[in-house]
């Protein structure tokens, strides 16, 4: 097939700014919002389109943590404890106090751009879940109101439109592949990035005073299919880790990589598409569960009290002040437990057959009507695969009930060792600044270390943008670019379109994955961890030499898979730290006998200098304070805020 663009692989652009953001979902749209507003250039990189790419490009349904609206019964300082206790501390405070602390300002901009944050149409009027004067439709805890459902397919585009307002410059199709590092100082600096378009092949250097990582989190690192690309994972196929590789590769600090959790959801094509299948989980909380009798399965609330009205379900227990659900989904403490939570033994030891299903024709008008249409219409990938094609195949959701798969809400079953960085898993460490190890160069979304969420990526992106902005203001010069790095990095990235045969980016995918499965899967132990890391040189040695494309595109998928190398490599490096098991991590060793021992409750960080991997640790409240520091870091912000609503 001809190739429909132009061919300028081995041309080179260079291209200057203030501030450099690498990755244009959520996090990077508001990052770039944010350093524009403080007047700084901004260059955007996005690998897809700006307008609906990244994991909330289709839509999602609720934002976590607005716990500055009017309505909420909570403080930004109870929810973020709670964040942080529900994973027994092993969570990233600083971001997710951020999210709690301006969650709600990011909606509140996103009205301003063009999203939909309300119910102006009134279509659900006089629902308990809905706040007349607002306008606001809230979503889990009723009483306490502090998550919203939203129209989020409104959002990607609005940002996008509010990016060029503000004169951002934008690259769509440019894959950021290299993180240049000015070394003429005393300690590396960020300096920019090196990309590539990925239609032309053209090489591009981007200079930059402060740059901002926000390109997702890793994916498709022990589960992938050839066929299903598409469905190797829940989040999008662009997003897989490149933005952790290339850290990796400069000597960024990570912090969390051992963590893994088994397959949940969406991942080689294994479940059905995301909340296609009957359940009652986040999007399609709290659905009227019955068995294949068309008997009830009740609710029950966190302590064990069976639930007798729909309405209870949205309500915190006796003496419970609020309940977390709709994100933090694994081993939740604070929820209200639904059938979800209940493993499918236990029900049926009580007497339930199976086939299950989700039966939305027992809810009242306005659940049912906010499940599917609102809820399952809004939430990413399912307005067109589940609410369009089931609605046109005669799915009616006030007659007919939805089987549900495998088990529960994943609607798969997954083995000990098919593993994915799902939930909160680990990432990019931070400060305050949400600056990384190496100045000038920042974080935000799920790059961070257990980033999650829209609030999470929105606020933070926010927030590293304003951080950027004053770096980059404070320069006078933009830091020197070492163009023999930028040359080899051009060379790298060329050199599997000059092979004409050779071994497809798939093939090192499916090797790499069934290695991760092997050597890195449920248990772990030393040896198996360095076999592992030992059959990855072997594919640098081998593998990567052959490896050939067609066309850009091939060729960015290539570069993925290079980077998943990488990503693998820390991903071992960094279990091998981690001596005994760690229950919150899900980390299990067969070579160690200990589980949770008081000394290694600290988290173990992980960079690599040249051929060389340093490791460190630190306390996990090593952040201090919430509160105290956030204000303490955040004057300008906070007065900018006073200012605005006097
Ligand atoms: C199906 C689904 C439903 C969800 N529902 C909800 C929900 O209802 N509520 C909620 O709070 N959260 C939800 N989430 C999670 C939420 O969408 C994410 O946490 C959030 O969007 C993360 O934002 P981000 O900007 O960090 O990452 P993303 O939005 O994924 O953006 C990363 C961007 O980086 C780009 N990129 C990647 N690599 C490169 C590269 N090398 N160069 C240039 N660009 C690159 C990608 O193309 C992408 O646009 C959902 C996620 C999914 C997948």
């Amino acid at each position: 097939m001809k190739w429909p663009y132009e061919n300028r692989a081995g041309e080179t652009r260079r291209m200057e700014c203030d501030v450099l953001v690498l990755g244009g979902g959520l996090a990077g749209c508001y990052t770039a919002i944010a350093a524009a507003r403080k007047g700084q250039r901004v260059i955007l990189v996005e690998k897809g389109a700006t307008e609906r790419s990244g994991a909330a490009g289709s839509g999602f349904d609720h934002w976590e943590s607005a716990c500055t609206n009017p309505c909420s019964r909570v403080t930004p300082e109870e929810v973020a404890q709670a964040f942080i206790d529900d994973k027994d501390g092993y969570f990233n405070g600083i971001s997710h106090y951020i999210e709690c602390r301006e969650g709600y300002d990011r909606l509140l901009d996103m009205e301003t751009f063009g999203g939909k944050i309300r119910d102006t149409q009134d279509d659900f009027a006089g629902a308990a879940f809905r706040d007349e004067k607002n306008k606001f439709l809230f979503a889990y805890d009723y009483t306490n109101r502090f998550t919203l459902r939203v129209w989020g397919s409104t959002f990607k585009p609005a940002l996008a439109r509010e990016c060029r307002r503000l004169g951002v410059t934008v690259l769509d199709r440019t894959e950021a592949t290299a993180l240049l590092l000015d070394r003429t100082g005393a300690a590396p600096c960020g300096a920019g990035a090196a990309a590539m378009n990925t239609r032309t092949g053209e090489f591009l250097i981007l200079r930059a005073k402060a740059t901002v990582l926000c390109m997702s989190r890793p994916a498709r690192v022990w589960l992938f299919h050839s066929d299903l690309v598409g469905l190797s994972e829940f989040r999008p196929t662009q997003c897989i880790g490149s933005g952790h590789a290339m850290g990796y590769r400069a000597g960024l600090e990570f912090v969390m990589m051992e963590k893994s959790v088994r397959g949940e959801f969406s991942a080689a094509g294994r479940s059905f598409p995301p909340y296609s299948a009957g359940n009652n989980h986040n999007t399609w909380y709290a659905a009227t569960m019955v068995d294949a009798r068309g008997v009830d399965i009740p609710y029950v609330d966190r302590d064990g009290r069976v639930l007798k009205t729909v309405d209870e379900r949205y309500r915190p227990a006796p003496g419970q002040k609020f309940f977390l659900k709709g994100g933090t989904i694994d081993e939740a403490a604070y929820e209200v437990r639904g059938p979800e939570t209940m493993d499918a033994a236990a029900l049926l030891a009580q007497g339930y057959q199976l086939p299950f299903y989700a039966d939305l024709s027992r809810m009242p008008e306005m659940e049912r009507k906010v499940i599917w249409g609102l809820m399952v219409g809004e939430e990413g990938k399912t307005k067109i695969p589940v609410l369009k094609a089931l609605t046109d195949r005669g799915f009616d959701p006030e007659k007919h009930r939805l089987q549900s798969y495998g088990s529960g809400w994943q609607s798969a079953s997954f083995l000990e060792q098919e593993r994915q960085l799902f939930g909160a898993p680990g990432g990019l460490m931070n400060d305050w600044d949400l600056k990384t190890n190496i100045d000038g160069i920042y974080a935000a979304g799920d790059q961070l270390f257990t980033g999650d969420c829209c609030g999470h990526a929105a606020a933070t992106g926010y927030y590293a943008g304003r951080k950027a902005a004053l770096r980059a203001a404070s320069l006078e010069a933009l830091p020197a670019c070492d163009e023999e790095e930028a040359a080899a990095e051009q060379a790298r990235l060329l050199a599997p379109l000059f092979r004409s045969e050779g071994m497809d980016w798939r093939e090192l995918n499916a090797a790499l994955a069934k290695a991760m499965q092997i050597y890195c899967g449920g248990v772990k132990n030393d040896a198996f961890l360095r076999e592992g890391l030992d059959l990855l040189r072997t594919y640098r040695e081998d593998y990567v030499p052959q490896l050939s494309c067609a066309n850009p595109h091939e060729l960015m998928r290539t570069h993925e898979v290079l980077d998943l190398l990488d990503v693998c490599e820390l991903i071992l490096n960094a279990c091998l730290l981690r001596r005994a098991g760690n229950t919150a991590l899900c980390f299990a060793r067969s070579d160690s006998a200990e589980v949770d021992p008081p000394g290694d409750r600290r988290f173990l960080t992980l960079k690599k200098e040249g051929d060389r991997m340093v490791s460190g640790s630190c306390p996990l409240d090593y952040y201090g304070d919430l509160k105290s520091q956030y204000e303490a870091h955040n004057a300008d912000y906070l007065e900018e805020v006073a200012h605005e609503q006097a």
